[in-house]
């Protein structure tokens, strides 16, 4: 009966990973999934989810029961602090409701669908470009994508004027996904001074804002810094959603650990939305898993525990920052040997928007062509739009990585 499937095309993420594995060569390195490594080139298990996860065994009053449908009340309480600050005056006036989901990518599609069924305006824009599986998670709840301009490929940074003129040519009411800090693909933050401008223009237009928290932490190293484009939307006392995934700030990715909140205008409406998120993660997957959670609550609710976490996400942010440099310096270095050669990328002399761009990635200039040069004759693998995961390098795999962009930008 299900002869006639047609085989569906491979997910580029995962088919850059895929030959990346099968590929034997010693200096072959993986630049695209966006993962955290450490400088030998391994996962990282955070020490302090390792001490959560003792405590966990240890605890002899823990049960395998189901979690209520929106997940565990502590976690969801903290992460709702995690994000919006501690003394958030929306949580206090009761008019956050925190639901606990599968990770971000869970918490995004869980309110795409809350919106498709209950918000009268189906479309939603989308940062061009945007994380790859942005367009499926929302397009799946049945809203309509549209995008507005974001990146400027001419200055490597954000397309300000192009984003704001955007914005306000979009629909009324339209949602506008925007992502808290550490842009992915692009590694391109606003200003908190831009931000406040979005801010105004989309509180005027009566633009919902969707906000994907992805990265909390990787950009600062400070939690609280990396999370005020969300705060100065809900200190306006306005409504918003908030997908919150601890994947990369806790490296808890095969976890699927993450929250949607949802700020209402009154708690009176908080309950109502609620009571309907409810019906949506009931009919998808019935309650969410508890490991990671435990692993989350145990450490948000615990000082030392937070503080060692952020001791570790700082470890995490300066050696991501001390990548940038040596792959700026190098790459400097290399071009001032080659001054005179003819090159074929769009900034190939200059390369400072690597030490400009924030988070865990850099979108270099290197285009598609470029890429696959790169992967052919360098065993380089990264997304073909030139995005680098720069967690993914270390400083033995610089001059190797630099070797290939010069071959490729002076073909
Ligand atoms: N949002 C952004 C911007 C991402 O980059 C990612 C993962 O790379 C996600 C959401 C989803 O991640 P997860 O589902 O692991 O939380």
């Amino acid at each position: 009966v299900f002869k006639n499937v047609v085989r569906a095309p491979d997910i580029p993420v995962y088919a850059v990973m895929v030959a990346y594995r099968e590929d034997s060569s010693p200096v072959k390195l993986n630049l695209g999934m966006g993962v955290y490594r450490t400088e030998e080139g391994k996962p990282l298990l955070l020490d302090v989810v390792r001490q959560a996860e003792k405590l966990l065994v240890n605890d002899l009053s823990a049960n395998k029961e189901y979690l209520p449908i929106t997940g565990m009340p502590e976690f969801n309480k903290l992460s709702a602090k995690l994000v919006f600050g501690d003394d958030s005056p929306a949580i206090k006036e009761n008019r956050v409701i925190t639901v606990q989901c599968l990770s971000g990518s869970g918490s995004l599609r869980i309110g795409a669908e809350f919106l498709a069924k209950h918000y009268h305006q189906r479309i939603v824009y989308l940062s061009q470009p945007t994380y790859g599986n942005h367009p499926n998670l929302l397009a799946a709840a049945g809203l309509s994508l549209k995008t507005y301009r974001y990146y400027d490929p001419l200055t490597h940074g954000l397309d300000f004027q192009g984003m704001l003129e955007d914005l306000a040519g979009a629909s009324s009411g339209a949602i506008v996904l925007l992502q808290v800090s550490g842009h992915n693909p692009t590694g391109v933050d606003p200003t908190l001074e831009q931000w406040e401008q979005i801010r105004q223009l989309m509180r005027l237009k009566g633009l919902l804002p969707y906000f994907d928290c992805a990265y909390q932490g990787f950009v600062s190293a400070s939690l609280d810094a990396d999370a005020q484009s969300v705060r100065m939307f809900v200190a306006d006392g306005g409504e918003c959603l908030v997908a919150q995934s601890y994947s990369k700030n806790m490296g808890l990715y095969g976890e699927r650990v993450g929250a949607l909140s949802i700020v209402c205008k009154t708690a009176n409406v908080a309950s109502l939305v609620e009571s309907q998120l409810k019906l949506v993660i009931r009919s998808m997957y019935s309650n969410p898993p508890i490991h990671g959670a435990s692993i989350v609550t145990a450490i948000l609710k615990d000082r030392d525990m937070q503080s060692q976490w952020t001791n570790e996400l700082k470890l995490m942010t300066d050696r991501i920052s001390n990548m940038r440099r040596q792959l700026y310096n190098a790459l400097r270095d290399k071009d001032q040997l080659a001054m005179d050669v003819v090159c074929l990328a769009g900034t190939p002399g200059d390369w400072s928007h690597i030490m400009r761009q924030v988070g865990m990635y850099s979108l270099t200039g290197l285009n598609p062509e470029q890429v696959a040069f790169m992967t052919r004759e360098y065993h380089i693998y990264m997304s073909s739009d030139g995005r680098i995961n720069m967690a993914g390098l270390s400083s033995k795999g610089v001059s190797h990585l630099v070797d290939a962009i010069h071959a490729a930008v002076t073909l």
